[in-house]
């Protein structure tokens, strides 16, 4: 009887493979433009604060308080105040979808400006960042990631979906 591929270490495989484009992708980023940031995500104690332009390091998220949605409630001699958050879009914010070569798209958050002169090494360091980003994610039991499909695809081209 043939043997079957385990598609537990098929999938491990892809993901080690991966894991080598990531490390490249920062540190390439890093040496063409001193002030990318591969840690683009800012963790605080409502999860994720503030959302950085990959390529320039600029803020295009940050969290905001909804006011309409403000409440105020008075217990005794108490005042409660609650304000929601909603992470929000700052006017630099756009997206960059990413024409995959297996025929397949990614989007990326950036900020407007980088988004007008990205370039082709832009978008891979970027998908590499991402891929790092996503691997991180999974770890933490917030989604699988497809690797099977991810860590061979590479981007062929983007255009802006707004902004
Ligand atoms: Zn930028």
């Amino acid at each position: 009887m043939a043997r079957q591929p385990n598609p537990g270490n098929a999938r491990k495989e892809k993901k080690d493979k991966a894991k080598d484009r990531i490390s490249n992708g920062s540190a390439r980023l890093k040496n063409r433009r001193p002030e990318a940031t591969a840690d683009y995500l800012k963790y605080g104690e409502f999860g994720i604060e503030e959302v950085r332009c990959k390529l320039c390091s600029s803020v295009i998220k940050r969290l905001a308080v909804v006011p309409d949605l403000e409440r105020v409630e008075r217990r005794g001699t108490q005042t409660i105040v609650t304000q929601p958050v909603v992470l929000k879009e700052l006017a630099n914010y756009t997206e960059v979808l990413m024409e995959m070569d297996d025929g397949s798209a990614h989007v990326t958050p950036m900020c407007i400006e980088c988004a007008k002169s990205v370039q082709a090494e832009d978008l891979e360091d970027m998908y590499e960042i991402d891929m790092g980003q996503a691997s991180k994610d999974e770890e933490l039991g917030l989604g699988e990631v497809y690797w099977e499909s991810w860590a061979d695809r590479k981007p062929k081209g983007s255009k802006k979906l707004r902004g």
